[in-house]
């Protein structure tokens, strides 16, 4: 039966199955998930959020909310039910006396850098700038200020959302403050967020060495790799890739495709000469092949990495944290990474801590704070043929290395194919998500996500 396009008290435009746009309109980030909804809503406004919310829920239908539409397990679409897409809702206020920015539920990180970046600001959000902000923040949000600044959630002040019963309500410290608690990484579980208030920051280019060791020499960069962030100060931040090297400005063409360790080590501090010295002496001891240090301005360098994490491939993750780089660790990640295949396909060894780990625990409802290095293991690929090797080696890595980790994964890059997805993602904060899950949605309206079930429909706790 063809879905209705009559939605009472929706301006938006709706697309359905058989409309011209509906296989474009249909489409999200990543392209393992190619389904087919009844319709999607494209809203204007918070009033055609609430239209379709209480619509759905009238025709029994399923509520898929997308903003960027990066979800890896593909929660921001559905067959059969509504998508409610929310780009039309980008509009974005910086207060630059105040430091504050007024952000849309469907702004793209790239949308908020540029226009916080007019003012020499910053909100501390993810690196790829057509994700969006909504869903990276609501998981908690890592990106390259987080040392220094925090997760995205530790810059967010207050947000306005679309209830399960179609209300309005704001929540911030004062208002609804176990809502606003919740919403700062327990996901999309509690309403459909229109806006969001954030803390900006100050800051101005960063100093970046940019480096690569062939697969050989990984044990070497991974040590130091440990040895400097130990005690490096909040604004270094050390990524290093385990991959077959793309094309990049600074990398000659006779390495594009070798295996080996891409390392980024950034400083954001404000003495760039500082930095470049730091850089200097950690370029010194990793001996790289290729090395680059440049002083590269801030949106250039969020900007970096778009097209080589571009829409239309097919993708899959696993992740969890690491306390330490141990000479295990090492070991394990270094002997399966380098079985990957796909050229798309890496393992991100990412370092976190600093401010992140001086939030006190129970202050958000991400749970992971204490953790040194974030292990991301993104497989991408083109073909889907290729669909069972690909899931099958960012599985491997992650065995290899799970008797080793602390426990637990960040929401944002996990699966949906986790054997308890709600406790590896929210961990000790999962008993009170529970509780604030059955105040604001106890129907579960908001269930395509990583979902925390009401308490009446979960374990009694
Ligand atoms: C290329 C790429 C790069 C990434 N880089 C980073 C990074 O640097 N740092 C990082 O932390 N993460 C990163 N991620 C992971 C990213 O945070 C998640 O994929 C996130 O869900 C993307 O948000 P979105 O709005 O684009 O996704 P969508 O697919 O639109 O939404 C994902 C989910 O978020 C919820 N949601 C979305 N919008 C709203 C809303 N307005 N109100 C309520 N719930 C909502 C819904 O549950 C939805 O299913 C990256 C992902 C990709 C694919």
């Amino acid at each position: 039966m063809a879905a209705t396009r009559k939605i009472d008290g929706f301006d938006g435009e709706v697309v359905v199955a058989g409309d011209a746009r509906y296989d474009e309109a249909r489409v999200i980030w990543n392209a393992m998930h190619d389904k087919h909804p009844a319709l999607i809503a494209y809203c204007h406004s918070s009033a055609d959020v609430a239209a379709v919310v209480r619509h759905a829920r009238a025709e029994g239908l399923a509520i898929a909310v997308r903003s960027g539409g990066h979800s890896l397990p593909g929660h921001s679409t559905c067959d059969g039910g509504i998508v409610i897409d929310l780009r039309g809702l980008n509009s974005i206020e910086i207060d630059p006396t105040a430091r504050r920015a007024r952000v849309g539920g469907g702004a793209l990180l790239g949308e908020l850098d540029v226009a916080t970046q007019e003012h020499g600001l910053i909100v501390p959000a993810g690196v790829v700038s057509h994700t969006g902000v909504a869903g990276l923040t609501l998981g908690g949000g890592v990106g390259r200020q987080m040392r220094r600044l925090g997760l995205t959630v530790d810059s967010l002040l207050g947000a306005e959302l679309v209830t399960a019963t179609g209300e309005f309500v704001r929540a911030d410290a004062d208002a609804n403050p176990d809502l606003f608690w919740a919403l700062r990484g327990g996901g999309g579980n509690f309403g459909i967020v229109t806006e969001f208030e954030f803390r900006a920051h100050e800051i101005g280019d960063l100093m970046v060495l940019a480096t690569f060791n062939p697969i050989e020499e990984a044990p070497r960069v991974l040590t130091l790799a440990e040895e400097i962030a130990a005690s490096a100060p909040d604004e270094l931040l050390w990524t290093s890739f385990l991959r077959r090297a793309q094309p990049q400005v600074w990398l000659p063409d006779e390495w594009v495709g070798t295996l080996g360790v891409v390392s980024l080590i950034e400083w954001s501090g404000a003495d760039l000469d500082e930095g470049r010295r730091v850089l200097a002496g950690i370029a010194e001891r990793l001996a790289a092949s290729v090395t680059s240090i440049e002083q590269v301005p801030f949106l250039k360098m969020q900007t970096a990495g778009d097209e080589l994490f571009g829409h239309g491939k097919r993708s899959y993750v696993k992740a969890g944290y690491l306390a330490a780089l141990s000479p295990e660790a090492i070991e394990a990640l270094i002997e399966v990474a380098s079985d990957v295949s796909s050229e798309f396909s890496q393992v991100e060894v990412l370092g976190v801590g600093g401010a992140i780990t001086r939030v006190d625990a129970e202050a958000t409802a991400f749970p992971h704070r204490e953790a040194a290095w974030l292990i991301n293991i993104p497989a991408s690929w083109v073909d889907a043929s290729e669909d069972e090797r690909e899931i099958e080696w960012a599985r491997a890595v992650y065995r290899a290395i799970e008797p080793l980790m602390t426990g637990g994964a960040y929401a944002n890059f996990m699966g949906d194919d986790e054997d308890d997805g709600a406790a590896t993602a929210y961990g000790p904060a999962l008993d009170r998500l529970r509780r604030v899950k059955s105040a604001w949605d106890p129907d579960n309206v908001f269930r395509l996500n990583q979902n925390i079930l009401p308490i009446n429909e979960g374990k009694p706790i």
